[in-house]
């Protein structure tokens, strides 16, 4: 059972940064209007998310680290009309096969908060500890008994980097949550939870390079066309002047989930073509919107992949609104 929990933890725990999503997407999955991410050593020594969601009681607390426990996904077809991140009921099972794991949670009606731990997949009672509402998820030790797990881990430079790119992602999702991350005891990005888009760039990029970015202009729109609303795009997109030597700044997020796709970047980035050198690359975060239906996200345990009833259209639509906005901008 132990080899059997390790196996299935490495599909969707692959690195501190897969850790990362998963408590982020919780948090989120709770309601939380504020979201901390603290790091150490690029997390394979500490990782710690907490939030102000609602919190899990403290009956519920052991349930909760039992593998396909999910207290969001009630019916089977519920999942096609999934809205939260979360209906595996997997991760926080994962992560306490490969890792120490403390969950500390509070519900806001509850006086006090309950706290589980659970050390090489051995549950320790849960005590009662004095905390203020929301929950708190620390995980320690990341695959320090499963060699080959980290073995393959990259430097902590670079594993923080991988868990920068995640929060950076959730936060330019969610504009209306305040996030922060702080990593070996430094800020490296800080979001005012305002939920205006421009002022999340400000908090996840900085300001030098929020101040070379424009808003996606809408383009016109066409009321004969049949396909009316069924992709839209809107964001920011950096102006040609600005550009990276990697694809680090392009985030594409596909109804709130932040998504990988070579062919949308490729998309993007055929909208600058001429504008900007060879090896160089744009700064974007997309916020394309697509009916459900014409969407599936359940392709892979970590859902980074989207397949699209017809990519053809969510290709055009990005090219048509990056193109419309650049020409607005360049002499
Ligand atoms: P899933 O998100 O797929 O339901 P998880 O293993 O990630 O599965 O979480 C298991 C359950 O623990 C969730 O369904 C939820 O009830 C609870 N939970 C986990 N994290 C939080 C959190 N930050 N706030 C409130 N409840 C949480
Ligand atoms: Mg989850």
């Amino acid at each position: 059972e132990d080899t059997i929990g390790k196996i299935a933890a490495g599909e969707v725990i692959e690195r501190p940064a897969s850790v990362v999503k998963e408590l982020v997407e919780n948090a989120l999955d709770a309601g939380a209007r504020s979201v901390r991410v603290e790091i150490r050593a690029g997390g394979r020594e500490l990782i710690r998310v907490s939030d102000d969601g609602h919190g899990i009681p403290a009956e519920e607390l052991p349930l909760a680290i039992q593998r396909h426990a999910t207290s969001k996904v009630t019916r089977f077809d519920d999942l096609a009309r999934l809205t939260s991140y979360g209906f595996r009921g997997e991760a926080l099972a994962s992560i306490a096969a490969v890792a120490e794991l403390r969950i500390v949670s509070r519900p806001p009606d509850s006086p006090h908060a309950a706290s589980l731990v659970s050390r090489n997949g051995r549950v320790e009672p849960p005590t009662t500890v004095p905390a203020a509402p929301g929950t708190t998820v620390t995980v320690r030790d990341l695959f320090a008994h499963v060699p080959a797990r980290r073995a393959f881990l990259r430097q902590d430079h670079t594993e923080a980097a991988y868990v920068q790119r995640v929060v950076q992602a959730c936060a330019l999702a969610a504009p209306e949550v305040r996030f922060e991350l702080v990593s070996d005891g430094r800020t490296v990005l800080a979001t005012d939870g305002s939920g205006d888009l421009g002022n999340t760039i400000v908090g996840v990029f900085g300001p030098d390079i929020a101040a070379e970015m424009v808003p996606i202009v809408p383009p016109a729109d066409d009321e004969h066309d049949p396909e009316r609303p069924a992709v839209t795009v809107s964001g920011y997109v950096g102006l040609p002047t600005l550009t990276r030597g990697n694809r680090q700044h392009i985030i594409l997020l596909v109804n709130r989930r932040w998504i990988e796709s070579r062919s949308l970047t490729f998309a993007l980035e055929q909208a600058y073509h001429s504008l900007i050198m060879v090896g160089r690359f744009p700064v974007a975060v997309l916020h394309i919107t697509v009916a459900p239906e014409r969407l599936d996200v359940n392709v892979h345990p970590t859902k980074r992949e989207v397949r699209f009833s017809d990519e053809r259209l969510v290709f055009a639509a990005i090219q048509r609104a990056v193109r419309g906005t650049l020409t607005q901008h360049t002499p």
